[in-house]
């Protein structure tokens, strides 16, 4: 199930995907269905995760299609896309995860190619950042001269819980998404910490859907790519990560406890725009399309 959060007559409906890009208004056609025993309405992600495994296990098996006419349902470029969480709690990024992206980095900053990382480098985006598929991007060009962009598998937290072990990991994961991390590279290298320049405004588009967990088969085996106006910049497989999506949940969740709609991006690969020669930063116009196989695109257009 590819779960997006939308918004009708201004109000936040859920949506689910369906084949063509249709999208069917879940929040209305759960509310039509007492016999699958929800506790209340469910209008955006945050309220669908908290029902629990249960409930979602019943809305995967209900015949919700039952009388519907497909095509006659909105396509995706349709209808207006929100953050498919209501409420981000936490944007937990990881740093330096795919090999070739590492190589890539350490050469641009003149360092030996083979210094990899051994121990997972965590930071955080403000949760202020993150806007939707097809929002704008800001250049904030009075800040930075090197808007940068990195394609990365999102997890999504469902299930609280701390010093979560490797083999119990992949139970916490509610599904997956896709993230940009905007960085701003210049402000991410004078601030000492990544924050400011992972954080400027607009800098997390995320979406347009979330994956359950049930429809991806090994999210540590997906193709992800990016590209600028619809030039490849990045693509390569998330089997190049170096710490998988369980590692990165142990470790994380060591002594420390993540609940529902916790984002943790994975980190990036190879073809960022500041490791290119002559580096190529994101400049006002530019369309960046962020891809992740079994979960969709991730389209903004840079401006002013
Ligand atoms: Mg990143």
């Amino acid at each position: 199930m590819k779960f997006l959060t939308f918004s009708k007559q201004e109000q936040s409906r859920l949506g689910l995907l369906l084949e063509g890009d249709r999208v069917l208004d879940l929040t209305s056609v759960l509310a039509s269905r007492p016999d699958l025993g929800l506790t209340g309405p469910v209008r955006n992600l945050n309220e669908l995760i908290a029902l629990g495994d249960d409930a979602i296990t019943r809305i995967n098996a209900a015949d919700l299609l039952a009388g519907v006419d497909i095509n006659a349902l909105p396509l995706l470029d349709a209808v207006s896309v929100l953050p498919p969480l209501a409420m981000t709690r936490n944007v937990f990024c990881v740093g330096r995860n795919y090999r070739e992206h590492i190589i890539e980095g350490n050469l641009a900053r003149g360092r030996p190619a083979d210094s990899f990382p051994t121990a997972i480098e965590f930071f955080t985006k403000a949760p202020s950042a993150v806007v939707a598929h097809r929002d704008n991007v800001k250049r904030h060009a009075h800040l930075t001269d090197s808007l940068d962009y990195e394609v990365e598998l999102a997890i999504v937290i469902g299930r609280e819980g701390v010093d979560i072990p490797r083999d119990k990991a992949l139970e916490h994961v509610f599904g997956y998404t896709i993230v940009n991390d905007v960085t701003a590279r210049d402000l991410q290298a004078r601030h000492g910490q990544w924050f400011k320049g992972k954080s400027l405004d607009t800098s997390c588009p995320m979406g347009p859907v979330v994956v359950h967990q049930s429809a991806i088969p090994n999210a540590n085996k997906l193709m992800i790519s990016l590209s600028v106006n619809d030039e490849l910049r990045q693509q390569d497989n998330t089997s190049d990560m170096i710490f998988d999506v369980a590692t990165i949940i142990e470790q994380l969740s060591a002594g420390m406890t993540l609940k529902p709609g916790d984002v943790i991006a994975t980190g990036t690969p190879k073809g960022v725009g500041f490791a290119l020669t002559p580096p190529r930063c994101l400049q006002v116009g530019d369309v960046v399309s962020a891809s992740i196989e079994h979960i969709g695109t991730l389209t903004n257009e840079i401006v002013a």
